[in-house]
């Protein structure tokens, strides 16, 4: 296993790619595994959306979503031994994940003045990571951060990420579950302002039959090669 070099120059990781391919957990753990910070962006567009039904916001409508964008103060911890969500001072990390959330978080985030918002704090937290950082989502490669040293994008069958949701979703419907993420994965890529996509140089990475430990190796992997060749 590789570990933690602290004298390696900071390295840039970003994850890309549809819910249940495994992001989260391989981004987590190849973060720990090579001490660098985490950023689950996924996270940022579920806190805003939260905020935005926790203050009454009607989330079909862009023109009162962009309005309130500014207003809540969203902070992410970026250790990924245990990372943080705040919104106003709230801790959220179990509110942004209910159904309800989900729902709504492609709308939100697909708003122009959600994404320039979120966008600039995703950037602040890469320049301020010290080391580097592993950050995942949808548009890190092509948007957030298209220097990044290392694009993966990963992918896996829509049975595959269903089958993998409905473990994390306790109980719930695989059924129910592939409808819902087919539904969210089309409206993010098909969304006019940094959809979800591949970047052009970015290493697609098929999940579908890889075990969550092959995942990891596979990205540790490739982030030494980047090292070496830097
Ligand atoms: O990763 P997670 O499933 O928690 O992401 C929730 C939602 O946040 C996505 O469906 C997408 O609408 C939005 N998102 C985004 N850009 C990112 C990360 C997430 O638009 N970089």
């Amino acid at each position: 296993m590789e570990i933690a070099d602290r004298t390696a120059p900071a390295v840039i990781v970003a994850i890309d790619g549809p819910s249940g391919t495994g992001k989260s957990s391989t981004s987590k753990a190849v973060a720990v595994q090579l001490g660098l910070s985490y950023l689950d962006t996924g996270a940022q567009y579920r806190a805003i959306t939260w905020w935005m039904v926790h203050n009454g916001i009607d989330t079909d409508d862009a023109s009162a979503i962009a309005a309130a964008a500014g207003k809540p103060d969203i902070v992410s911890g970026t250790d990924p031994a245990g990372p943080t969500i705040t919104v106003d001072g709230t801790d959220v990390a179990g509110p942004i994940r209910t159904a309800e959330v989900t729902a709504k978080v492609s709308a939100v985030s697909a708003v122009p003045e959600v994404r320039a918002r979120i966008t600039e704090l995703q950037r602040a937290l890469a320049r301020e990571a010290v080391g580097g950082i592993v950050v995942e989502g949808r548009d890190i490669g092509t948007t957030v951060l298209p220097d990044a040293d290392l694009k993966v994008f990963l992918t896996a069958s829509p049975e595959a990420r269903a089958a993998r949701r409905s473990g994390e979703l306790k109980g719930s419907d695989v059924h129910a579950t592939r409808e819902a993420l087919v539904k969210r994965d089309a409206a993010d890529s098909s969304r006019k302002t940094s959809p979800l996509a591949k970047a052009d140089d970015a290493v697609e990475v098929d999940t579908t039959d890889l075990t969550l430990q092959q995942v990891i190796e596979c990205v540790v992997t490739l982030v030494g090669e980047k090292r070496a060749g830097q």
